[in-house]
């Protein structure tokens, strides 16, 4: 008896073992595949973008986008997606683009291949497609802008198209050229990460993107600066050297939302200084740059990537915020028709 039970205890014990012994490496397992997964999302995030595509696709593409949602078509134009396939087509270099390469790729789409057919075997679509949306992805869309009625007051009409704005007022004069790369010199030596707009001090300074106010105030490069970031947290919006004394817009401050076509501020020459409010930049301008940031981890760090703005600002040259000035006291500017988003609640 006492054998036979002790025969069958061993037999209870060696099972205990054994499933002790399996689900231990079943945990081992599901943790060490875990830990592979975090792993490969901690790292999988996009680390450069190089962008180059011309204003000239960026309009062709964008047309196309539009007209077929105004015309509620089946199956409707995403620019994103043409661009992202041009752009494994030309290994991401648009210097050459010609509009035969996308007459020749929407006259597929048209004889009924689909872009997820054209785009299966493209090994670099998803990047460029994630990248572009990137910058791109909240610059087409559904927006409602108060337009003028007949009674002398203004109504809101909806609508489906560009919803960003050129940083620069509508009926004020600037010019640049693609100064992206250039070298600096002040402080250290250094390469110019944005676009100077060039024009007169009190020009009003529009938001490109609705956002909210992330950073403001002085910046030993930047003057007066303010940085908007993006709802998706993928663009941050850099705005600098702005007028000394008067640099924002009434209530203009940190952490507040702010709609595309806003006034935040007017054109200066401030910067170049450890010390506020000094005038140290030679010919007023703006200058404006973007960051993108696919993870937080590249919002302040050597990996930041600010990509070449240029053809951007000559896309947005077609959408521009009229303003009036709209306190007289302080001589302060505002947007003259109103705006709204599906990202904005009010
Ligand atoms: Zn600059």
């Amino acid at each position: 008896m006492f054998i036979k039970s002790f025969k069958l205890n061993k037999k209870i014990i060696i099972i205990i073992l054994s499933i002790l012994l399996l689900s231990s490496f079943v945990a081992f397992y599901s943790f060490a595949t875990n830990e592979g997964n975090n792993e490969k999302d901690k790292n999988s995030f996009i680390k450069w973008v190089d962008f180059n595509v011309t204003a000239e696709a960026l309009k062709l593409t964008a047309n196309l986008d539009i007209s077929s949602h105004q015309n509620n078509a089946e199956n409707p134009y995403n620019w994103i997606e043409l661009l992202a396939y041009l752009a494994c087509k030309n290994g991401g270099n648009f210097k050459n683009f010609k509009k035969s390469d996308l007459d020749a790729l929407i006259q597929k789409i048209e004889n009924g291949e689909t872009i997820s057919d054209l785009t299966s075997n493209l090994k670099f679509y998803d990047y460029y497609l994630e990248s572009y949306s990137a910058i791109l992805g909240q610059f087409i869309g559904n927006y409602s802008i108060e337009v003028p009625s007949n009674d002398n007051s203004k109504i809101f009409e909806n609508r489906y198209g560009i919803k960003a704005f050129l940083p620069i007022a509508k009926n004020y004069n600037f010019s640049h050229y693609d100064d992206f790369g250039n070298s600096r010199s002040y402080g250290f030596k250094r390469t110019h990460l944005g676009n100077d707009l060039m024009g007169s001090i009190g020009t009003p300074i529009i938001a490109v993107e609705s956002g909210i106010v992330e950073n403001l105030g002085w910046n030993q490069y930047g003057g007066w600066r303010v940085g908007i970031r993006s709802f998706d947290g993928k663009r941050y919006y850099y705005y600098a050297h702005l007028r000394k004394n008067h640099p924002y817009s009434e209530g203009l401050e940190q952490g507040i939302t702010v709609k595309a076509g806003d006034v935040i501020g007017y054109l200066g020459m401030t910067g170049y200084s450890i010390k506020e409010n000094v005038n140290n930049i030679n010919v007023p301008h703006l200058h404006f740059g973007m960051q993108l940031i696919f993870d937080e981890s590249q919002v302040d760090s050597p990996n930041e990537i600010w990509i070449d703005v240029y053809q951007i600002i000559e896309f947005l040259k077609q959408n521009r915020s009229e303003v009036y000035q709209s306190n007289t006291k302080t001589k302060d500017y505002s947007r003259k028709f109103d705006f709204m988003e599906s990202n904005l609640s009010d």
